[in-house]
C-alpha cells in the first residue's frame, strides 16, 4: 500500500467495484489494468483484489483513477475480480472468502489513513431520481459491485 503521507482530506470517497468477470475465472490485476489502459489510457482502480485474496495496488493514492464517471477526484477505487455468474452476464456477489477478508483489511487500513472518506459501491453514485435521500434499486445505473456496500460498512463498523 502507498504509505507516503497524504493530506487525509484529499480523499473524500472510496468506491468499490467488481471487474464483471465470470465467477471463478482467475483474472489477474495486471490483466485488468491492461484492459483499462486500452480503454481509458490508464489503470482505472487503485487496488485490485484477486480471487485468492491477493491485493495489488495499481495506482498510488495521489494518482487520479478512472472508475466513476466525472467523480474520480479524491476517489480511491477498489475492484474485486468477479461480479457476474459463469454465464458472464448475471450480476452476482462472487467474492471468495479470501477476497472478503482482504477487502475488510484494506478498508480498515484506508479508513485509518482517510477517516472522513465515504465508502460506497459504484452503483451508489447513481442519481437519486426521486430525491428520497437514498439510491434505490430502480435508480441504479449498473449493478456494480453486486453487493450492498452500506451493509459491509456497518458490519465492519467503518
Ligand atoms: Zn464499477
Amino acid at each position: 500500500m502507498s504509505v507516503a503521507w497524504m493530506n487525509p482530506n484529499a480523499i473524500t470517497a472510496i468506491t468499490i467495484h467488481c471487474a464483471a468477470t465470470p465467477r471463478g475465472r482467475n483474472v489477474k490485476a495486471a490483466t485488468i489494468s491492461k484492459w483499462d489502459t486500452a480503454k481509458f489510457g490508464q489503470a482505472s482502480y487503485h487496488y485490485v483484489i484477486e480471487l485468492d485474496g491477493n491485493v495489488v495496488q495499481t495506482l498510488r493514492h495521489d494518482q487520479r483513477g478512472a472508475h466513476v464517471g466525472g467523480k474520480n477526484s479524491g476517489n480511491i477505487g477498489i475492484c474485486y475480480v468477479g461480479g457476474v455468474e459463469a454465464d458472464a452476464k448475471t450480476a452476482a456477489d462472487t467474492r471468495t472468502a479470501p477476497q472478503r477478508e482482504s477487502m475488510a483489511l484494506l478498508l480498515q487500513a484506508l479508513r485509518v489513513q482517510f477517516p472522513k472518506a465515504k465508502i460506497l459501491g459504484h452503483r451508489d453514485w447513481s442519481p437519486d431520481v426521486n430525491a428520497n435521500g437514498r439510491i434505490d434499486k430502480f435508480e441504479w445505473l449498473k449493478n456494480c459491485p453486486c453487493f450492498e456496500v452500506a451493509d459491509l460498512v456497518k458490519e465492519l463498523a467503518l
